[in-house]
């Protein structure tokens, strides 16, 4: 388990350092694991000139985030246009069923995951034209990527 001090933007004292690491302690001595989140296998097929990401709206569900974030996030990421039918993510272009895996990683990691615990319990919280993410497990409230 890695644990990213001093945070951009963020200025930690030798004290707060302290607690910090203390309080990681108390979180590994109590029992309380970092879960991680068991993602599903991406199923990815191609229709015609089409790419369908047929589970994609579970993913949306597991992460927590709005689905059209995510979708967007994909779309911007594979350089095409995509709309959402029910459950499916349907892709203009065949698009490397390999690279979902990928990019849902880079996504868990950019928008999801905790950079300071690696807790997936977050959420996005907008303020003016910055985005955080606001970990429910240690408080840690980091600045993300736009969009
Ligand atoms: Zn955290």
């Amino acid at each position: 388990m890695k644990y990213i001090l001093g945070v951009s933007g963020m200025t930690l004292s030798y004290d707060d350092l302290l607690k910090r690491l203390k309080s990681s302690q108390n979180i590994m001595e109590s029992g309380t694991k970092v879960v991680r989140l068991e993602l599903p296998k991406p199923i990815i097929f191609w229709v015609g000139n089409k790419t369908i990401f047929r589970n994609f709206m579970e993913f949306a569900r597991i992460v927590r985030r709005d689905p059209n974030h995510l979708l967007m996030f994909l779309a911007k990421e594979l350089a095409t246009a995509v709309s959402l039918d029910k459950d499916r993510a349907i892709f203009i272009g065949r698009k490397e069923p390999q690279s979902f895996s990928v990019l849902i990683n880079r996504y868990m990691k950019d928008f999801v995951n905790c950079p300071v615990c690696g807790s997936p319990d977050t959420n996005i919280e907008k303020v003016k034209r910055l985005q955080f993410l606001v970990c429910e497990a240690c408080g840690a409230k980091s600045p993300t990527k736009s969009k």
